[in-house]
């Protein structure tokens, strides 16, 4: 099980997918550094945006899916506005723990916004990533995330899809399409997640 003192990707000896490993290898210290979230020690947004590049490029050369998540904590704002932005970091410190573990050791979670995360699950089909989904949702219920202040609970909405990357698909569309499933499972009362479909794809592509 990973944790965050070894997941800010710097140890070599985790299985990460090739895309990933290649990634860790181009970066120098101080490049890999602009990539890291100081907060979470996980990929941020720019760091996100890289292995996703290089994921979409590889599972177009292999002919495999690729499954992505976007993971928003629900009512954040008034955990900061209750308890205070300290306690506030601690959640994300914790939520960022907990993603990670309940994740396969090849896929990757970034902080992608202020309390938003982007996951990458390289060959992940659609059956895969609803258990994945089934996974870390629960995992993120079950946290009692001790705090300054005691015990804390928190929830959060998903939205995911898989693709079959191909040369006329294209990554962007492809993330619109998860934030937009991430809205609908916020609109349909949070603490869920809401799985698009292909068609939505490429309706959206259009
Ligand atoms: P929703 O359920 O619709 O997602 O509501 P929300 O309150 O989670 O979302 P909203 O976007 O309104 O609030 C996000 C808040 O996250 C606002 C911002 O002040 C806070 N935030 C952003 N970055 C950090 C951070 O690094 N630490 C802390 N403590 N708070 C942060
Ligand atoms: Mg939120
Ligand atoms: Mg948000």
């Amino acid at each position: 099980k990973r944790n965050l003192d070894n997941s800010a990707y710097k140890i070599n000896n985790i299985a990460l997918t090739e895309a990933h490993s290649s990634l860790i290898h181009d970066l120098k210290e101080a490049e890999r550094a602009a990539l890291i979230d100081p907060l979470t020690r996980l990929w941020n947004r720019a760091g996100g945006q890289n292995l996703l590049d290089r994921e979409w490029d590889y599972a177009i050369r292999r002919g495999t899916p690729l499954s992505v998540a976007m993971v928003d904590i629900d009512h954040f704002k008034q955990i900061n506005d209750s308890f205070g932005h300290c306690i506030g970091d601690q959640v994300l410190q914790k939520v960022s723990e907990t993603l990670l573990g309940s994740l396969r050791t090849f896929d990757v979670v970034s902080r992608w916004g202020d309390e938003e995360f982007l996951i990458i699950l390289p060959g992940c089909e659609k059956r895969d990533l609803y258990q994945a989904l089934e996974r870390l949702m629960s995992a993120v219920q079950n946290l009692k995330m001790k705090t300054d202040i005691g015990a804390l609970e928190t929830t959060v909405s998903i939205g995911a899809a898989t693709i079959f990357p191909k040369s006329d698909t294209d990554v962007a569309t492809f993330i619109k399409l998860v934030d937009m499933a991430m809205y609908e499972a916020k609109e349909q009362g949070r603490n869920q997640f809401k799985v698009a479909s292909k068609p939505d794809y490429y309706e959206l592509a259009i």
